[in-house]
Order: C-alpha cells, then structure tokens, then sequence
C-alpha cells in the first residue's frame, strides 16, 4: 500500500512536471485564440481549435466530453448514432436491464406469485409493451445526456469523425456535408461492436447479435446462444423467462467468463438450469445452415477435452459420430465477445497501432504514439465494461488538465444482471490458487440469511478470498440476490485495502442480505455466527 502510494506520488510529480510545461505552451496558445472562440461559442465550425475533440459519445466519450466542461475546457464531441450514450444506453446495458427487470416480473408473476399468498388471473405477455418500456428508458436516458452537454458547455457534431491530421478531424455530418473540427487534444472512445461468428450471417432477425436479441419481434420457440458469457446468458434468461427453450453453447468448461469464479460458476448454472436454461459446455459450433424453417447448427466437443482427445485418437471416425451433433433453433443469438472498433477512423493516416485484437496501443496515461491523441474505454485495453470506461474518461480528463489520474484496475466489479445476480471484484480462486499467494476463505449461504429466507429467495451465497498472512480481501464473488448491489461494500474494501476483521467487525443493519457479505467476512477470519 504505502510502496504504491509512493510511487504514485513519484509518478505524479513527474506527471505535474511534464504538464507545466505543456500548459504553459497550451495556456499561450489558448490565450492566442480566445477571441475567434468568443464569436463561436456553442458551435464547432470549420477549423475552429477545440482544446479536446472526442470521438464517439458512448459512456467513454460522453463522460469524458461532461468532465472537460466541467474542468473549463472547450471541448467538442462527436457522434455517429444519432443518440448519446453509445452501446451501454442504446444497445447495450440500459435496454438489457429493462428487459430483465421486466421479464424477471413476469416469470416471478407466472411462476412463483401463488405461494406468495398473490392471486392472478390469466397472466398474459404484452411483448410491445415490454418494448416500448425499454425505448421509453433509453430514449429518456439519451437525452438526458444531450442536457448534460448542454448544461456543461460540451458542443455535440453529429456525424463520422475520420482523422485527416494529427490534430484534425473530418466528420461526414449526419445531415449532410462535411466539417473540420481541430483539437489540441483527441479523444478517441470509439467502442466496440460485437465479434461476428464465422459462416454465420447476423440479420438482427433469426441470427442476432445481442442488438437483435434486445428486439425480436416475438418470442421465438427456440433460441440457441452461442458464447456462455455474461451477454449470452443475460439475454438467454430474458427469453427463456419469456417462454423461449434456450439452449446455450459454450466453447470453455464454465459459464460466465473466465474471470467468474469457478465455485460460482457452478452454481450459476446449476439455479439457471433449473430455471429452464440447457447447457452444452466444452463443446463448439462448427457452422451453420439458416436456408431450412429451423436454423440447424453443427456442434462438436471442443478442443482440449481430454477424453475426446485420447478417444479421437483411438477411434477417429467413432468418436467423431458420438461427440458431434446437431442443434436446431428459430434464433440463434451469437454471443462470443465484442471486439474494439476503428472502422473508418482514419488511424492509417495518422500512423495509429492497433495490436492483433484490434485495441489501439496506449502507454499508461491513455496516450497513443503521438501523445495528445488519447484512447479510452472499449476500444483499447481492459475489460469492455460501462464502469471501467468511466473511471477512465474521468482520469484522462484528469491527465490532460492536471497531468495525474488514476483507475485502480484491481478494484472494477462485474455483474451479470440474471437473477440471482452474479457480481464480483478482485481475483477469483483460481486466480489466486495460480499466483502461489497462500489464502483463506470464508463463505456465508443466503439460506442462512434473515431477510433472503423471509423474501423467500435465498439461492446463492458470498464467498470471500483473504491473504492468509495479511488478512487483506483479495476477491469477493457472490451469487444471490441483489449481489449487484451489495458488490460496491467489496469494491470499496478492496480499494482501501480492508481485512476481512475489518468487514467483520463493521455493523450491517438488520435484516438485511448485506449481513451475509459481514458473516462471510467474519468466516474468513473466525466463524459466521448464523451458520
Ligand atoms: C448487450 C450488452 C449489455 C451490456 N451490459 C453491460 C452492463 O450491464 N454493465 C456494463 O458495465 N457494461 C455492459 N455492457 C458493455 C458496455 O456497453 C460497454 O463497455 C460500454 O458501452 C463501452 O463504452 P464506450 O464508450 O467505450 O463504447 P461504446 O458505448 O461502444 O461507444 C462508442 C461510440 O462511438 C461511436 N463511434 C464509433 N466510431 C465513430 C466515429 N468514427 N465517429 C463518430 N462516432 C463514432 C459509436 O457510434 C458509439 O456510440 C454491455 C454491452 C452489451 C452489448
């Protein structure tokens, strides 16, 4: 802790260092050209100096483009969708979560309400209704965010930026025409977009990418995701709670990603099992065939399945009939990843790299090769996550006006949004096992928590990793309900360097399910009282 801190301190003064003498050059500069903007103001007009230009106004770019203004910097931002708020509000976080609230409520209406001591009637999906509630959320969040811009003074360019200089961009206006927009600074926070799947064709209709998924038109009979991570099987829950027989396809031997916890895993697929959901891990879709009434997708061990292997060896015309197989769907929802996404940028003319993923290369200050061009969010390292993307427009802002910032990247929470929740901070077991750090842990079930049992939803529990010899919390995972909720007290643990003692020993008001993540501390240090 007190190593870092120095060397953050270390850093910092170089940082201020080095921006002394770029503001000093900036601070000329803009006192130079402070008449030409007092005529132009609200406007980006033809070659008119901006001190930041952002590109894109996705969660990155907007946040960012929010906090220049509010640091007193004459910033412009420039869009191509048409709305604000880029995947996380238009295709991406907000429309998911509206559609799992509301389907959440409707199964919990169809399927557990009666020994509740609630009687329905006939309870009926109204699909267009669920639609529009979820349009209704977006559109309202979108333009919430155009009054933030102008609130903050931020100018908005609808259009595509391409770089034409190093401090020039091009943007093809949405209503037609061109316009230059130079900065002193750039941004680019240009996002991501989902990794196609080859041999399969996405049209949004039958074969969909989750921007398809968040629209269908009606419930299909049957949906196969391919990709077991959180996307797929958020979306996945969505339409089988909607009366849709999901299967799910996941090349790796667990759901949720790698970085869920594989304990935690386990249980996830165990609740949404019995939730409907069927899975086919460690198992891979070699192509596709959408010409047919169903969809028919071939399927096949994945690689590196031991047995498979020896067995493929042995007997390869056998076991190749008894591992491969067919999958039959209405939709299929492909779900493997997303990657960065520069198409049409221009980096090629300003010499830009982007690595074999596709992330532009940035040092630790978000600063590409010519370093007032800076990148952040989606489109370069890290996890492609709305939280993680905010930190670090904050930061950069911070970089560019103060010459320090920081994101502590050990303390970024995941969640996946199905019920139970599954949410996460820190290393996962696995994690830990392999960096040889010897550990303890403690976990607290939520069937011994007072108010999940008196909400009658106690699926799940909250595991705990400390540092054996230091106590410090190292990861904390948890499946239950509200764990998307109850990560922040981990995140802010971990960001302050909290002992498990620390968290044990801290009051949590009762009932409540926090209490589990206090027992589950205070089991990695003593015992739980309560179970
Ligand atoms: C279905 C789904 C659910 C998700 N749920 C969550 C969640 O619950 N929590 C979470 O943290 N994250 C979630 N994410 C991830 C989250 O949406 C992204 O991490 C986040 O949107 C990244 O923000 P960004 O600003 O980097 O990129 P984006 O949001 O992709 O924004 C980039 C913007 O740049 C614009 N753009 C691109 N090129 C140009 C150009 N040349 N000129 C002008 N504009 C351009 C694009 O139109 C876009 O609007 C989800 C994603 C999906 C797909």
């Amino acid at each position: 802790m007190f190593a870092s801190n120095a060397i953050g301190a270390f850093k910092l003064a170089q940082h201020v260092q080095n921006t002394d003498d770029y503001f000093s050059t900036a601070v000329r500069s803009s006192i130079a050209l402070s008449s030409r903007w007092a005529t132009s103001r609200g406007y980006a007009t033809e070659a008119e100096e901006q001190d930041l230009v952002v590109i894109g106004g996705g969660v990155a770019g907007y946040v960012a483009a929010i906090k220049a203004g509010q640091e007193g910097l004459k910033v412009t931002c420039i869009e191509k969708r048409g709305t604000l708020g880029g995947t996380c509000l238009n295709v991406g976080c907000i429309p998911s979560k509206a559609l799992l609230n509301n389907s959440h409520h409707y199964h919990t209406i169809k399927h557990d309400i009666a020994h509740r001591g609630i009687e329905v009637g006939e309870v009926k999906l109204n699909l267009d209704v669920m639609m529009k509630g979820k349009d209704t959320a977006v559109s309202s969040l979108t333009k919430g965010i155009e009054f933030l811009f102008k609130k903050n003074g931020v100018t908005y360019v609808k259009g595509t930026a391409a770089f034409s200089g190093e401090h020039e961009v091009k943007v093809n206006l949405s209503e037609g025409g061109e316009q230059t927009v130079i900065g002193k600074n750039i941004l680019i926070a240009t996002g991501s977009e989902a990794t196609p799947f080859p041999g399969l064709e996405i049209d949004e209709q039958r074969i969909v990418s989750s921007t398809g998924a968040l629209s269908l038109k009606k419930v299909p009979e049957s949906m196969v995701v391919i990709g077991g991570g959180i996307i797929g099987l958020e979306m996945g829950s969505v339409w089988s709670r909607l009366g849709s027989k999901v299967t799910v396809v996941e090349f790796l031997g667990q759901i949720g990603g790698p970085g869920m916890d594989t304990e935690i895993a386990k249980s996830a697929q165990k609740i949404l099992k019995k939730q409907g959901l069927e899975f086919k891990l460690g198992t891979k879709v070699m192509g596709g065939d959408a010409s047919g009434e169903k969809i028919k997708l071939q399927v096949e061990a994945a690689k590196g399945g031991k047995e498979e292997t020896v067995s493929f060896l042995l007997t390869k015309r056998f076991v190749h009939r008894l591992i491969s197989g067919q999958l039959e769907a209405d939709v299929v929802l492909v779900a493997i990843g997303r990657r960065p996404y520069t198409a049409g940028l221009g980096l090629e003319n300003i010499g830009v790299e982007t690595d074999d993923k596709g992330r532009i290369v940035i040092d630790q200050e978000y600063r590409t090769k010519i370093p007032h061009i800076r990148v952040v969010g989606d489109v370069t390292f890290g996890p492609m996550l709305a939280h993680k993307a905010e930190e670090e427009a904050v930061a950069v802002i911070e970089y560019i006006k103060k010459g320090h910032g920081h994101v502590n990247y050990g303390a970024i929470p995941s969640v996946m949004y199905t019920h139970p929740e599954v949410a996460w901070v820190g290393q996962n077991e696995q994690e830990v096992k392999a960096s040889g750090v010897k550990y303890k842990i403690g976990t607290f079930p939520f069937s011994a928590n007072s108010r999940a049992k008196t909400n009658a939803d106690a699926e799940g529990m909250v595991k705990i990793i400390a540092d054996a010899e230091t106590d410090r919390i190292l990861g904390a995972h948890i499946i239950g309900p509200g764990a998307g909720e109850m990560i922040a007290e981990a995140v802010l643990a971990i960001e302050y360097g909290a002992s498990s003692e620390d968290i044990g020993r801290t009051s949590h008001a009762h009932p409540t399910l926090s209490e589990a993540f206090k027992e589950a501390a205070m089991a990695t240090y003593s015992k739980a009282i309560h179970f």
